[in-house]
């Protein structure tokens, strides 16, 4: 259209109202996709990752594209979202890639690693960094495209009934925590303990456990652990970025329109800010309930995080001989966390610290 037509037919509502632009959308195809979700609907800000996803596709794509989300168990249990992407029962999932761990400990490069990146680092790495590219191809493996979509930032460490004030405290330690992390304690004499989510309280209150971590201070809220372990601690140096990520079946990728395809991996990323933001947003209120109603907030000692360091490298050194793609994937990403730290400390660190210690008038 020329300009002066344009301007005759009344800028872009009278291009709207003649019909022009809905072209584009006329010649988009119906597309009708199943999310299966790792977690329950309960888990708000991990779940709703998804209905933000789905909500933003079907908004920027006049609702041509549209993608129905399932809690964790509805069509496929929570811990089966790879599987069900890989073999097509569902074009898409949402999980944090640790959960497969046990395939490969590749996956977890994709989620958190003990001592791995923080968030900011996290996002760094995976887009201007070789991370994307890297994990893609691993995923391409297992017939899935990984989309970064969510984090919660760095964890707690979790809920103790007893204190932990040195390192000869975690002998024998019943503590519910999965994964890498599970490895890397067993070497410290820790008994790491695989629960379901629901099924933590009831094991931490009857004393079947020492202790259990879960996420931050709005997550754990809700499953009231306060009650029953009252030290909370600090930091969970295996999450210090725990990402989460959209899996999307090969072929329902590459059947998607380049359209469709920008559209998705756009709302992936809104959806991934939104998490953090969420997280960020509700975590110092809930962190303040908790200590009001009597949790005790603890560090881990600095010679306690030393030793779960020196057992991590132990770890990675065992994984790096079994498993070349783990520690390609590793080396490449502990680069850029260590150049992160370097430049963090500086600026951020600095500025951070003045303000927590600074009089706030
Ligand atoms: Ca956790």
């Amino acid at each position: 259209m020329q300009r002066r037509d344009f301007l005759r037919h009344g800028g872009l509502a009278g291009v709207l109202a003649a019909g022009a632009a809905p072209a584009f959308a006329q010649s988009q195809p119906e597309v009708k996709w199943r999310l299966t979700s790792s977690f329950p609907k309960s888990l708000d800000t991990l779940f709703g990752a998804c209905d933000e996803v789905a909500k933003r596709v079907a908004a920027a794509t006049d609702g041509k594209f549209q993608i129905r989300s399932f809690s964790a168990g509805e069509i496929v249990p929570g811990l089966q979202v790879l599987d069900a992407v890989q073999n097509g029962t569902v074009e898409m999932g949402h999980t944090i890639s640790y959960y497969f761990f046990g395939k490969d400990p590749t996956f977890a490069l994709d989620g958190a690693v003990p001592f791995g990146p923080s968030y900011r680092a996290q996002v760094a790495w995976m887009h201007q960094g070789n991370g994307l590219k890297l994990t893609r191809d691993f995923f391409k493996g297992y017939n899935v495209y990984n989309i970064p979509c969510g984090n919660t930032g760095t964890q707690m460490g979790g809920w103790f009934r007893k204190e932990i004030k040195t390192v000869a405290d975690l002998k024998g330690l019943k503590f519910r925590i999965g994964g890498f992390a599970g490895q890397v304690l067993t070497k410290l004499g820790v008994v790491p303990q695989q629960i379901a989510g629901g099924d933590i309280y009831p094991a931490l209150e009857k004393g079947t456990i020492d202790a259990a971590e879960w996420v931050g201070p709005y997550a754990d809220e809700k499953l009231g652990f306060a009650k029953v372990a009252k030290f909370y601690y600090y930091p969970g140096w295996w999450e210090g970025g725990a990402q989460l990520s959209a899996y999307v079946s090969m072929k329902a990728w590459e059947s998607l329109p380049k359209s469709y395809q920008a559209i998705l991996e756009a709302a992936c990323g809104d959806a991934h800010i939104d998490m953090m933001a969420k997280y960020d947003a509700r975590n110092p209120q809930a962190l303040k309930r908790l200590v009001s109603t009597g949790a005790q907030l603890r560090p881990f000692p600095k010679p306690v995080l030393e030793a779960c360091y020196k057992a991590a490298q132990e770890v990675y050194a065992e994984t790096y001989e079994k498993n070349p793609t783990f520690k390609k994937i590793h080396e490449d990403m502990l680069k850029f966390r260590d150049d992160s730290v370097l430049w963090f400390r500086v600026a951020e660190r600095t500025y951070d610290d003045f303000m927590t210690s600074v009089k706030k008038s």
